[in-house]
């Protein structure tokens, strides 16, 4: 099948690129793995930030860049909060709630990091009501959706062929699904899914980034990833920062309210300085029962919130907690701990949503927005509340961006937000500055795993269990092998230990991948037919096996990644803590690039746009 625009990816970057495009008659379709209602958009639960007015706009910028630690963009910061108000404003138009005071004012809660109330919310379902809008506004502009299609091979545009083409495994049907496009636009969301325990849904594991780090697409910021203060212990399940900002406690074994020992904002200090301090009450001995005897949590107090209260404005909330640990929290402490929740890294795009090279040049047809992309707004530390943001204005800037590039300007409908053709002529002349040369190599690294469309179709699929080990269990391990190496604080010692051990697992899934994709070939050799064996792992009963097969290969990937970027790094910053380098280096005061030279793991670090010409 071929469109003008394939966007991978149903969440809201997907659906608001995908309303721009359409609107503009580009033929586009969206890939999703799951069915867009189920994309992990729908699980934001605290809200979305949009500036009071004018004034506030300049504070939401400071503060923005300020929780950034020195790495966000002052660009893309300025941009996307210069267009919140329109971009938002357009799904409320369209039908999303929001919730209103009785003033008619938008009604605003207290998000951390932040000195006023700005976060917009409809109670603490804000991601399900905008994303239940976005995907009916591309449905009506004409957008094709093809669900449950999971990506798991892209061929970009070269010299000798002038369409991406797109492989994907239609799961209902067990079939191998091909699109070509002339441009493509990956809104796979983020990668916090590879971690043990986290708030995302399992589709959050950064297939589509590491299948394109392994087609020398660089990856940027991968050491920065965001956990949540407060995730259900058992589970990772998030209780959003809402909680906190209608007024909940953290409280430790003694019963102390401990984050005013932190942080003169006590509970509502950035999410980093929150997971850092309930990470040190835990490891001093402050620590709270999690339910299995270990005193591994904290506890979260909203007892003195009124139930009437807590119902109107965080129902997901409470229904989350009593269906997952039976209590009330209205009556009851919580017992909660951090959780892997956000990548602020992915694929470098440029002002334009555009992804950029190793050389930082834009590739050809190739755009990014949403959590999967990198533009950087958040540096090294999100503030609550401007994912859902970045999102909308991403989405829209990317489809509009497309539309500007194959259109040049011959538009029927305005773009959203009013992007100028001004603004997009002289963005894509701009670069990004030069880095300040700390540069490193690692020679001889397999991390080109099997791209599996012959195992998928061809493998004799009874044979699977003798030759492959159980997946999941190694998925577990390489899990494990990333919190132990780049969890909330990092050292040298854990960092290497990660390493050799993500090493020893990509060595012997090399060996198995190979094995497997041996058999397979033997097999389509022998199989004079054109269609796909119906002893395959896309048939029915092995269909689990397929989708282990696909998420190991990611896993490893991105994990070996993270472990690099943050053993390079050597400062703290935000996000990023190491214990053997405590303190803020200005060296690294950059963007570190991963990105594959041959065999060679190349990481090299790239400048900030701190906003001056
Ligand atoms: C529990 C939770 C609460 C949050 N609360 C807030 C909040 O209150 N405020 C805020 O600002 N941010 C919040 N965030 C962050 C924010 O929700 C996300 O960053 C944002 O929604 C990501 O949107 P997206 O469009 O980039 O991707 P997603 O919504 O994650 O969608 C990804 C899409 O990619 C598809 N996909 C993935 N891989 C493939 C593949 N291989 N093939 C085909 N399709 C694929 C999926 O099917 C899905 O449709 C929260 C995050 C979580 C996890």
């Amino acid at each position: 099948m071929d469109f003008d625009l394939i966007i991978i990816g149903a969440g809201l970057a997907g659906c608001c690129a995908g309303i721009t495009a359409a609107q503009n008659n580009l033929r586009t379709a969206v890939i999703s793995k799951v069915h867009p209602l189920r994309s992990h958009s729908v699980a934001a639960q605290g809200g979305i930030n949009i500036p009071i007015d004018e004034q506030d706009i300049e504070l939401h910028i400071r503060e923005t860049l300020a929780s950034g630690s020195g790495i966000a963009d002052a660009d893309a910061v300025s941009f996307i909060v210069k267009n919140a108000q329109q971009s938002v404003e357009f799904l409320q138009k369209c039908g999303s709630l929001l919730q209103i005071e009785q003033s008619g004012e938008l009604a605003r809660r207290n998000f951390g990091g932040q000195k006023v109330a700005r976060t917009c919310y409809y109670k603490d379902r804000t991601g399900l009501s905008l994303l239940n809008t976005a995907y009916e506004q591309a449905l009506r502009a004409g957008v094709q959706f093809f669900d449950e299609c999971e990506v798991f091979d892209i061929q970009l545009k070269s010299a000798e062929n002038n369409l991406h083409t797109i492989k994907t495994w239609k799961k209902d049907k067990g079939k191998i699904l091909n699109f070509t496009s002339e441009f493509l636009l990956i809104a796979n969301g983020g990668y916090a899914g590879i971690y043990p325990r986290n708030s995302n849904c399992l589709g959050n594991i950064g297939n589509i980034q590491s299948i394109l780090f392994q087609k020398g697409i660089p990856l940027i910021d991968l050491e920065f990833v965001q956990f949540h203060p407060t995730g259900l212990t058992r589970s990772g399940i998030l209780l959003s920062e809402a909680a906190r900002g209608e007024g909940g406690y953290l409280l430790n074994s003694q019963g102390r309210r401990f984050m005013t020992d932190y942080d003169e904002r006590a509970e509502l200090a950035p999410r980093d300085i929150v997971a850092r301090a309930i990470f040190t009450e835990i490891e001093q001995g402050r620590g709270v029962d999690s339910g299995d005897g270990r005193k591994t949590a904290v506890h979260l107090d909203l007892r003195h919130i009124s139930r009437d209260k807590i119902l109107e404005k965080l129902p997901e909330i409470y229904d989350l907690v009593l269906n997952f640990t039976g209590k009330d929290l209205s009556q009851e402490l919580i017992e909660v701990a951090p959780t892997a929740h956000y990548s602020m890294g992915g694929l470098p795009v440029n002002a334009n949503g555009q992804v950029l090279g190793p050389s930082l040049t834009p590739v050809d047809g190739l755009f990014a927005a949403g959590e999967a992309a990198c533009m950087s707004l958040h540096g090294a530390n999100r503030l609550g509340g401007n994912s859902l943001l970045e999102t909308i204005v991403g989405g829209f800037l990317a489809g509009s961006s497309i539309c500007l590039s194959k259109k040049k300007a011959d538009l029927t409908t305005p773009l959203l937000p009013s992007l100028t053709l001004d603004r997009f002529l002289a963005e894509a002349e701009k670069t990004r500055p030069e880095g300040n040369g700390i540069f490193s190599q690692k020679e001889n690294c397999n991390l080109t795993l099997p791209q599996l469309t012959t195992i998928l179709t061809q493998f004799p699929a009874q044979e699977f269990a003798q030759i492959a080990p159980n997946f999941s269990f190694i998925i577990e391990e390489i899990k494990q092998s990333l919190a132990n190496g780049a969890g909330i604080f990092r050292d040298q010692s854990r960092l290497a230990d990660s390493a050799s051990k993500l090493e020893r697992i990509n060595a012997s899934i090399n060996q198995i991948f190979s094995q497997l994709e041996e058999r397979a070939t033997a097999k389509a050799s022998t199989d004079t037919t054109s269609r796909q064996s119906t002893d395959s792992l896309l048939a029915q009963p092995y269909l689990p096996a397929a989708q282990e097969l696909l998420d190991l290969r990611c896993h490893l990937i991105l994990s070996q990644l993270i472990i690099e970027s943050a053993d390079a790094r050597k400062e703290s910053r935000a996000a990023h803590q190491r214990s053997d380098f405590p303190t803020t280096d200005t060296n690294f005061q950059a963007h570190s690039l991963i990105y594959l030279e041959g065999s060679k793991l190349m990481i090299k670090y790239t400048g900030v746009n701190n906003g001056q010409e």
